[in-house]
């Protein structure tokens, strides 16, 4: 089996696949309130499709999938599809971001199906703020889904937090003290300018390091050796805690130049930088009777265009035009 290199050596190895735009939530800074215009049902890649494209991403090289969305939770099926891809001996590391609603009852069948660990987004600990943040949620079923997670065996248990000045800054040490007497890894995830709609805006963004110095206030923070990094993400301890503190920067410290990621869109668009809405669209081969060895050279076409670093740092900051959910975050 190949490695998969681009033109600035970078080995890419990671596909984030966005297996719908639907959401059975509507955070605000994700989508705005009557959801996002839904790319038709036959525009959407069918799993069998997915599987191709991953068979011939593995054999160029991948070995880390992530399945997310929208929430990957909402799409019929899902639990099967996991089963596949956990069948794929190339596949080496297997993972879900969901917002959780579902996730008490989906757990238990899909570490049956093979997934083992999962990321899970919360933006705020309170109920009430949850639910207007979410516009709907309800916290204490996520928490639920959580605990079934960890009652089947899900390990690590990483939870994304965005954090927005403004919004849910006030909980940031919060979050930070849950890694004390839990394993979870929290994750601190700065804000992006994302999609068409994004509220996104200077004011509202917060970096990594402000908020890594509010956590200090608390209490200080172990870096974690490099061995342990989670990919992008720095990765801290407090002193004695079951779970660790991750922070991710993609604007402070953008991490171009080890970025190993490709993203297949939900409509089968694959997508090297998640800033570029250069886009390589293998439907027509999928639907068209192209094999493997096409997708393969197609793959290898959207290597060739992946970029050398996102636009993040300009000025003002171009807002790439596909929401988050249609990505795939
Ligand atoms: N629905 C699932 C969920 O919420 O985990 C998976 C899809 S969601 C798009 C994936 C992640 O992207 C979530 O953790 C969400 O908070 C994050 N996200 C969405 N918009 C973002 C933005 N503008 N900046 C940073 N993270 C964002
Ligand atoms: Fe849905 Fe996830 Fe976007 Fe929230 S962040 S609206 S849960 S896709």
């Amino acid at each position: 089996m190949k490695d998969l290199v681009d033109t600035f050596q970078r080995r890419i190895n990671y596909l984030r696949i966005s297996i719908t735009d639907r959401c059975n939530l509507r955070c605000v800074y994700c989508m705005p309130i009557e959801g996002i215009s839904k790319i038709s049902y036959e525009e959407i890649l069918r799993y069998e499709e997915v599987l191709r494209v991953v068979e011939a991403a593995v054999k160029k090289g991948i070995r880390k999938i992530r399945i997310t969305g929208g929430e990957p939770l909402v799409r019929k099926g899902v639990t099967n599809f996991i089963h596949c891809l956990s069948k794929i001996p190339s596949v080496k590391d297997l993972s879900l971001t969901t917002n959780g609603v579902l996730l008490k009852d989906y757990a238990v069948d899909l570490y049956e199906a093979g997934l083992c660990r999962i990321n899970v987004s919360i933006d705020s600990l309170n109920n009430t703020r949850f639910y207007r943040i979410t516009r709907g949620g309800e916290l204490d079923r996520v928490w639920e889904g959580i605990k079934e997670g960890m009652r089947v065996g899900m390990s690590p248990i990483k939870i994304n937090t965005v954090i927005i000045r403004g919004f849910n800054d006030d909980e940031i040490i919060d979050f930070a003290k849950l890694s004390i007497h839990n394993p979870f890894h929290i994750r601190f995830i700065e804000f992006m300018p994302i999609g068409s709609n994004s509220i996104w805006s200077k004011e509202k963004y917060i970096s990594s390091n402000e908020i890594k110095d509010k956590i200090e206030s608390f209490k200080e923070l172990h870096p974690i050796g490099k061995k342990e990094r989670e990919g992008p993400a720095r990765m801290f301890k407090f002193k004695g805690a079951s779970g660790k503190i991750g922070f991710i920067s993609p604007f402070s410290e953008h991490f171009c130049s080890s970025c190993n990621r490709l993203r297949l869109t939900v409509d089968g668009k694959l997508r090297t930088c998640l800033f570029s809405d250069k886009e390589v669209d293998l439907k027509p081969s999928l639907r068209g009777g192209g094999d493997s060895s096409e997708l393969e050279r197609l793959i290898d076409l959207a290597i060739s265009n992946k970029p050398e670093k996102n636009k993040l740092q300009e000025k003002t900051p171009r807002k790439c035009s596909r929401n988050m959910s249609a990505i795939g975050g």
